[in-house]
């Protein structure tokens, strides 16, 4: 059996994001200790905030006030996707996480060990067009959509209210929603409908962090199969816009065809 060094390191990170995702309201309520707050839409380290750059961007088409405390908090995710890509999405997003989770917990009830099958494979370019439509949702009824109804910030906002409240939210059904895309095709909802996987695979065109294959190994195809986003590794489609630099072909490829290179030049990828 190949290691899934990469699948298993990516997924201790996600269980510690997801955990802090806990232990912070946990930490506020009961022991008053204010350090860190919020949850990945907006979280506070002291006097740090770090803002999603989807939620910036929202508030900034819709005042057209651009406000500096705002602009400096969603640098670092920005400067995050410049470098490495996607990989908010694939490493530390609670939505991913609870994916991968209930794929985990899947797979020890099936007797095949090979990816699950896509039922729906859509053009990935729908991605773009749900970005495009809730941007200009949020111009139109001049409130950002995505603060309230985001699924990665649901999950925050659900822990936060049953430690606080006691008391769970009804858009929180969403979530569940959206884990239950996943039986239908793999991360259905990052793959064509997060306007936030959609910004910062746009901004991860830039990205130095990429898939790289090597061109002089064999060719099997068993990393397409693998790819929980439904793109073709072993056609060069881990340097497109829509790779979020998980790993899984990586570790899935038998011939070592394929590897995590930094590119030191800056160029946009296709998509
Ligand atoms: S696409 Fe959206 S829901 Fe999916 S991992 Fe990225 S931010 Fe989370
Ligand atoms: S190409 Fe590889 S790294 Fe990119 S999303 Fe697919 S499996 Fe993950």
């Amino acid at each position: 059996m190949i290691p899934r060094k990469w699948s298993n390191r990516r997924f201790l990170v996600q269980l510690a994001a997801f955990l802090l995702l806990v232990v912070t309201p946990l930490l506020n309520f009961y022991a008053h200790w204010t350090f860190l707050q919020g949850w990945y839409q907006s979280f506070g380290i002291g006097d740090l905030w770090i803002v999603s750059p989807l939620e910036g961007l929202e508030s900034l088409l819709i005042t057209r006030e651009p406000f500096g405390p705002l602009l400096v908090s969603v640098l670092p995710p920005i400067f995050l996707a410049l470098m490495l890509g996607r990989v908010f999405c694939s490493w530390a997003c609670p939505i991913s996480f609870l994916s991968e989770l209930s794929d985990r917990i899947l797979n020890l009830f099936r007797r095949s060990k090979s990816p699950r099958k896509d039922v729906w494979k859509l053009a990935k370019q729908i991605l773009w067009v749900a970005l495009g439509l809730e941007l200009a949702a949020s111009l139109m009824l001049g409130a950002p959509i995505f603060v309230f109804l985001s699924p990665p910030g649901l999950v925050g906002r659900e822990l936060m209210m049953w430690i606080f409240f006691r008391t769970l939210a009804l858009e929180g059904v969403i979530i569940v929603v959206v884990l239950l895309l996943n039986l239908i095709t793999r991360r259905f909802y990052c793959r064509y409908l997060c306007p936030l996987g959609g910004l910062l695979a746009f901004i991860g065109r830039w990205r130095h962090m990429r898939i790289h294959r090597d061109t002089g190994k064999p060719h099997c195809g068993a990393c397409d199969q693998a790819c929980p986003m439904g793109i073709r590794p072993s056609q060069d489609e881990g340097q497109s816009a829509y790779c979020w630099n998980c790993g899984t072909c990586v570790d899935t490829c038998p011939h070592g065809q394929l590897k995590f290179r930094w590119y030191v030049e800056s160029r946009p990828s296709a998509g």
